[in-house]
């Protein structure tokens, strides 16, 4: 079978561009009333449509015109201006239907533009740059949000560079149009993205209600933080009310100098981690110890039932703690410290807060765990910006760092293939960023 195109009736040869004879009446169905439904263009029409192969895929080619009225408009001033010339027909792809691959057939006239010479017209359904339509564009975007890049790829018969470059669009559009007021709590965290220690810093807002990721900067020195504050702007920086952070020096300091009038916040989730990582490294040490010394290996395989809240254990995991329990070791006491310091998060007054955390800090400093004295230490150096999570209660969402750092793993795992922070912070931007996107009259997906 030959392929061409169809433009005003005449069927032309996609290689050579000459003019073939028309033997088989185009069915015309009812798809131009259905395009005009979902996809109209003002100064422009709906022709005719060809269903053909091409490499075992249905294709259906539908025409383009333009208006006889109507005058094209420059692509660069985006005035109308007079036509030059025509060029070959053109094709932009456009959403799918039942596995056929849609295009829009079109030729593109250029303009005599006085300011910006002979340039091609702008046309509304795309960029004079693009293969796809802007529709198509966007309709992958939107499905790179609910599956892999890789997946949605796959379920469209397109690339991976595709979809990628569909959510890069996505993502720049939708940071330059997003609303960044009234941002009044942030919290800013450092994620570990690959191997060989590459670090992110991520800033999200988390008011009530508002939760998303407002930046992502490649490594977590000073200088990384400085840049968010530098783009944020320093009228939005003094209007932050809250900050939360880990206790990760640089950061202490930056937020200490770039947002002086917010309340500093240690909050939970932070510490909580550092106090898993402590009994872990209790553990591992102990394990070796008892396995060196010939006994039996009661720790092995207790990680998780240390390391998971008490009501969240199965059946089996409880039975195994209880009878590690039993045992008089340094894992166990790390243990029982840090089930012990989950009722500091309940107090109301951060007075007493504070009292609980001294007797804390105290017990810990007396056993001789050098990992659980480890985290002692560094709480009391921080000792305000601890207790400063109770003067900020109800106005920031405790969960919010740790459910949007949740999110942020699985995105960061789920397999898009990429090894540079480039296609890294798009990915994550498009995923937790909740940028906006355009009106359009008619939802794809
Ligand atoms: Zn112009």
């Amino acid at each position: 079978m030959r392929r061409g195109c169809i433009l005003r009736g005449l069927w032309y040869d996609w290689v050579s561009g000459k003019k073939l004879i028309d033997t088989t009446r185009p069915n015309r169905m009812q798809l131009k009333t259905i395009l005009n439904r979902i996809q109209k263009h003002r100064s422009f029409v709906y022709g005719e449509a060809r269903l053909y192969e091409d490499g075992g895929r249905l294709c259906l080619d539908v025409e383009l015109r333009a208006r006889a009225n109507g005058r094209p408009q420059c692509s660069g001033c985006a005035r109308s201006r007079p036509g030059y010339d025509t060029l070959a027909p053109r094709r932009f792809e456009f959403i799918p239907l039942w596995g056929i691959a849609v295009y829009f057939v079109y030729a593109m006239r250029r303009v005599e533009c006085p300011t910006c010479g002979v340039v091609v017209e702008a046309v509304p359904w795309g960029s004079g740059k693009h293969q796809s339509t802007t529709t198509y564009v966007w309709f992958l975007a939107r499905w790179a949000k609910r599956m892999s890049w890789s997946e949605v790829a796959q379920a469209f018969r397109t690339s991976w560079e595709r979809v990628f470059r569909a959510v890069e669009m996505a993502v720049r559009w939708g940071l330059q149009h997003r609303q960044l007021g009234g941002v009044g709590a942030i919290g800013v965290d450092e994620v570990l993205w690959r191997r060989g220690y590459k670090f992110l810093t991520v800033v999200y807002q988390i008011d009530k209600g508002v939760r998303r990721l407002l930046w992502v900067g490649e490594d977590r020195k000073a200088k990384t933080l400085l840049r968010f504050f530098r783009s944020f702007g320093s009228e939005r920086s003094a209007q932050l009310r809250f900050i939360c952070s880990d206790m990760w020096q640089p950061y202490l300091k930056v937020i200490a100098r770039k947002a002086s009038g917010a309340i500093h916040v240690l909050d939970r989730f932070h510490i909580m981690t550092h106090m898993s990582k402590a009994i872990d490294e209790v553990r591992a040490k102990e394990a070796k110890r008892l396995k060196a010394a010939g006994y039996e290996p009661v720790l092995t395989g207790t990680r998780f039932c240390l390391l998971k809240r008490p009501e969240n254990l199965t059946e089996s995991q409880e039975i195994k703690l209880a009878e590690l329990l039993k045992y008089n070791l340094g894992t166990v006491r790390a243990y029982l410290l840090k089930e012990d310091f989950r009722f500091f998060w309940n107090y109301v007054s951060p007075a007493w807060a504070g009292k609980f955390l001294d007797r804390w800090c105290t017990r810990t400093m007396r056993s001789r765990l050098d990992a659980m004295k480890r985290v002692a230490r560094m709480l009391r150096n921080h000792r305000e910006l601890l207790l400063n999570w109770f003067r900020a209660r109800g106005a920031i969402s405790a969960a919010a760092v740790e459910g949007l750092n949740n999110k942020l793993k699985v995105t960061t795992r789920k397999a898009y293939g990429f090894r540079s922070f480039r296609a890294m912070d798009i990915a994550l931007y498009h995923a937790l960023g909740q940028l906006p996107e355009p009106n359009s009259t008619h939802r794809f997906c």
